[in-house]
């Protein structure tokens, strides 16, 4: 998703919980960013936390 639909998402959603059930990727100006965001929420993750949120969910 776009990086601005990731600040949209965000600032719609608050301070809600959120499981981040799917993360998709970060692009600005048609490039990626590296950068992964929550499509429920917004969220922001780099590659390493998305790396250790998908670790936690094997747990
Ligand atoms: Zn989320």
């Amino acid at each position: 998703m776009k990086q601005k639909r990731a600040e949209e998402l965000r600032e719609a959603w608050g301070d809600a919980p959120c499981e981040h059930p799917q993360l998709a990727k970060v692009y600005d100006l048609g490039a990626h960013t590296g950068s992964f965001a929550c499509i429920k929420c917004g969220h922001m993750f780099s590659f390493r936390e998305k790396a250790e949120l998908a670790a936690a969910r094997r747990a």
